[in-house]
C-alpha cells in the first residue's frame, strides 16, 4: 500500500490527484486493479471530468445547495455533519482497472480527493492487486 497526501487550502474543493496516482503504477503491471482509498469522514473520493474545470465548480455548488454547512436539526457537536454526509454521498474508495502499466481510465476522467471540511492535510492510500 501506497500514501497519497494532499494539503487542502479551503472549506471545499475537488483536488486532481490523477498524476500522483499514475506516478505509482509500475510499468511492470500487466494487469490488475488499482484500490483508491480515502481515511476521512469528511472527505471522499470521486472520478469525474478534468477537462472543464466548471464541472468541479457544478459538482460543489450543488452538493452545498442539496447540503447546506448549518442546519439547526444537526446533532453532530463538532458542527461538521454536511461534511460527514458528503463523504457517505460521494464514497471513500474507488477500483480502476490497471493494463499494461497505465490505470485504463475513460478520454475525460480524473481521479479526485474531495474535500469537505477544510483546509486540513489529507491522506489517500492507493493498493494495487495484480490479476
Ligand atoms: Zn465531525
Amino acid at each position: 500500500m501506497k500514501e497519497i497526501k494532499v494539503r487542502t487550502s479551503s472549506k471545499d474543493g475537488m483536488h486532481d490527484i490523477t498524476a500522483k496516482v499514475k506516478a505509482l503504477i509500475p510499468s511492470s503491471m500487466k494487469s490488475g486493479i488499482c484500490v483508491i482509498f480515502c481515511e476521512h469522514t469528511t472527505a471522499a473520493v470521486t472520478i469525474n471530468e478534468n477537462a472543464d474545470p466548471d464541472v468541479k465548480t457544478d459538482i460543489l455548488n450543488n452538493l452545498n445547495r442539496l447540503i447546506p454547512f448549518v442546519q439547526p436539526e444537526f446533532l453532530h457537536r463538532e458542527g461538521n455533519s454536511a461534511a460527514h454526509l458528503k463523504s457517505s454521498l460521494i464514497g471513500c474508495s474507488l477500483t480502476i482497472p490497471v493494463q499494461n502499466g497505465y490505470l485504463a481510465l475513460g478520454c475525460w476522467q480524473g481521479i479526485y480527493l474531495c474535500e469537505f471540511d477544510g483546509p486540513r492535510d489529507r491522506q489517500v492510500s492507493v493498493t494495487l492487486v495484480n490479476s
